[in-house]
């Protein structure tokens, strides 16, 4: 969906509550949700909005900005730790969530970071996410460099905005990857030979920077690949599913080499653990 139309459904009040943001640079990103927050939250008719000068428009900039401008009905929570944003910070943030906005007809809420959400984070904001609203409409805003960055959990609950290419991932080198991927994983389903599953798992092994170990930005791009080989002519449909449970996954991946196993290994057991074994049309193996 374009900018502007989620603009248009802002305006008419018909905004779904779960949005991601992605693609773009970081301060384009940035730049969105405030236009998108100032529409929501603006007092002007609806025509108008965002009317940019209003008591709401005014008010609505991004913490830390240098000026002492806050509106008590916008939250952002953004990145706590080196690498991810902590369930402690999002549990804060979700706070306001749980009672009325004090001055708007509505509330927002903004993950800066949505990509570093740890694995808790996301639960937490899932499980706010899926309570409807009592008394006013809230509206959370989760960006990222891609969609992909985020649990699939997340990302079915949302509605994805793409604001255009980020130099930071580079498409074709994911499309090749991909393919080389779909390529292993058909000719492990016709033969079963398990050889085909460790050459998949080399395939995505090479294709990220692994060095950093607390680096999340590798587990994302091997992600991302395994997604887009589900768009490759050779890819069996039947094995659809548990490559969707590998890609969820690869995300996780980052904890693993917290705890001093090699990239390598973690993909050759994940790699393993979802797609190993015949009769793909059965149900996925729990993760
Ligand atoms: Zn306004």
């Amino acid at each position: 969906m374009r900018f502007e139309s989620v603009l248009d459904l802002a305006r008419r009040g018909e905004l779904y509550p779960g949005l991601i943001l992605h693609g773009g640079s970081d301060e384009t990103r940035r730049q969105r949700a405030l236009e998108l927050t100032r529409t929501l939250l603006c007092a002007e008719p609806p025509a108008g909005r965002p009317c940019g000068v209003c008591n709401h428009c005014r008010r609505l900039v991004w913490p830390g900005s240098d000026s002492d401008l806050f509106h008590p009905d916008f939250h952002v929570v953004e990145r706590d730790l080196k690498t991810s944003t902590s369930v402690d910070a999002v549990k804060r943030f979700l706070q306001a969530a749980q009672i009325s906005p004090f001055e708007a007809r509505g509330q927002v809420f903004v993950v800066a970071s949505a990509e570093s959400l740890s694995g808790e984070a996301a639960n937490a904001l899932l499980k706010v996410l899926e309570e409807p609203h009592t008394s006013a409409p809230r509206h959370f805003l989760l960006l990222a460099p891609s969609q992909f960055d985020l649990l699939p959990t997340l990302r079915s609950r949302s509605l994805a905005v793409f604001l255009g290419s980020s130099e930071a991932v580079d498409e074709a080198a994911v499309a090749d990857v991909a393919a080389d991927f779909a390529r292993c994983v058909a000719a492990y389903g016709d033969s079963g030979a398990g050889v085909y599953l460790l050459t998949a798992a080399g395939v995505l092994a090479a294709a990220a920077d692994f060095k950093d170990p607390r680096s999340g930005r590798p587990w994302a791009d091997a992600a991302r690949a395994v997604l887009a080989s589900l768009e490759e002519p050779a890819t069996p449909t039947a094995a659809r599913r548990r490559l969707l449970a590998l890609a969820e996954a690869l995300l996780q991946g980052v904890d693993f080499r917290l705890r001093g196993i090699p990239a390598e290994r973690v993909l050759e057991g994940l790699v393993s653990r979802h797609l190993a074994g015949r009769g793909w049309e059965g149900p996925s193996p729990p993760a």
